[in-house]
């Protein structure tokens, strides 16, 4: 399989895999446990909280072990509504995840105006919209860093300026953007982060919080992770998120260096083979995540026909496969239902060659040029 689909989830990094055995063996021991033993768990869990306090420029209290950026995403949007019942105003973009926009809708029923924001035809929100809407209950602003479907990038450090001139708190979620992009943390209360988008394994996730802010939690029990995150940590998914997080500081310049030139070679093909095709967010995206429109098809069955070939690839977010409607992101731009479905994400891996990317054209046009066959457009 060559497997262009990263963004969806990450192979485990050999260095990952190769600890595994020895984290699970030196730290089996609870590390709530005051003996020896756990003792020994729990120093290496405040070592990795150490090593992201330092990345995030946060506080080691601030630093939140958690699932899954959906358990983060959750708790930080449930749990401040939770603690500030008065303030029942939210502002987020359209393109935020599911994981976001499934708590808000559930905040919608308990009578938060959910504020969405436009954007331009690049996937870009408009700062003076989010100026006019602040108002004294606005319980906070949630704009996504980088979107899992067209890779369009937003600018934090202008949004959270102005969440802090006006007071606001700031969320985001920067599931793929950590470790491979400059993610602006000083301007962020709350951000969310996810093990298996680092290629570390699944299970195991982040909340960075800002910690003079009351969030009540979502589980309760033995009060883990500063009363806010109850339940036995998962202390080999904790270490392993550090080696996959300092690999990518390693790598990051050098990945996204190839992921530049992948994503010339990916795009340059397929426009000369394919030129009626659409780059979503085109120059205003990362490299290692793009959405190509393929006119008169539909990206579904493209997925599928790329699957049996040997390349996987997603249509829309991997999280809605299966799912016949088109993707709220694409929608959100603009793009009529035809086009919204007619969508292919190819997202590149630390370990994606020249040689994938060169198949997968090949493949895609073959693919797509059939596809069209069959549906009479050609
Ligand atoms: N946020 C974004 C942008 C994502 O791409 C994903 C996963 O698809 C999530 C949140 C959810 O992450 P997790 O699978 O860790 O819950």
């Amino acid at each position: 399989m060559i497997y262009l689909d990263s963004a969806a989830t990450t192979k485990v990094f050999p260095e990952v895999l190769d600890n595994l055995k020895k984290i699970h063996q030196e730290y089996y021991a609870n590390p709530n446990s005051i003996h020896p033993d756990g003792q020994k768990s729990r120093r290496a869990i405040d070592e990795v909280r150490r090593f992201f306090s330092q990345i995030a420029g946060a506080q080691e209290e601030e630093i939140i072990f958690t699932s899954c950026a959906t358990e983060s995403n959750n708790t930080v949007i449930k749990g401040l509504y939770e603690a500030f019942p008065e303030k029942n105003h939210v502002i987020v973009s359209p393109i935020e995840h599911k994981s976001v926009l499934s708590p808000l809708r559930y905040l919608s029923k308990k009578g938060v105006k959910v504020d969405f924001l436009n954007v331009d035809k690049n996937g870009i929100v408009d700062i003076d919209e989010i100026r006019k809407k602040i108002t004294p209950k606005t319980l906070f602003v949630g704009i996504i860093h980088v979107n899992n479907e067209t890779g369009v990038i937003q600018d934090l450090e202008e949004i959270g300026k102005l969440c802090r001139e006006k007071d606001v708190l700031f969320f985001s979620d920067v599931v793929q953007s950590f470790g491979k992009i400059n993610v602006p943390f000083d301007y962020l209360d709350f951000f969310s982060v996810s093990g298996h988008k680092i290629n570390a394994p699944k299970g195991v996730g982040l909340l960075k919080r800002k910690k003079e802010v009351s969030v009540v939690p979502l589980l309760h029990g033995g009060g883990q992770e500063f009363g806010l995150r109850s339940g036995t940590e998962n202390t080999s998914g904790i270490v392993s998120l550090k080696i996959a997080a300092e690999k990518w500081l390693q790598i990051r310049e050098g990945f996204l260096e190839k992921s530049r030139k992948l994503e010339n070679m990916l795009t340059f093909r397929l426009k000369s083979e394919i030129p009626e095709i659409k780059v979503v967010s085109e120059g205003f995206k990362v490299p290692y995540i793009t959405t190509v429109l393929f006119p008169g098809v539909d990206g579904h069955s493209m997925v599928i026909a790329l699957g049996r070939r040997g390349i996987a690839v997603s249509s829309g977010s991997a999280c809605s496969t299966g799912s016949p409607l088109p993707s709220h992101v694409l929608l959100s731009y603009g793009f009529s239902e035809k086009d919204a479905l007619s969508g292919v994400r190819f997202s590149f891996g630390f370990d994606t060659t020249e040689e994938d990317v060169e198949t997968a054209v090949k493949e895609t046009v073959e693919v797509y040029k059939k596809l069209l066959s069959f549906s009479g457009f050609s």
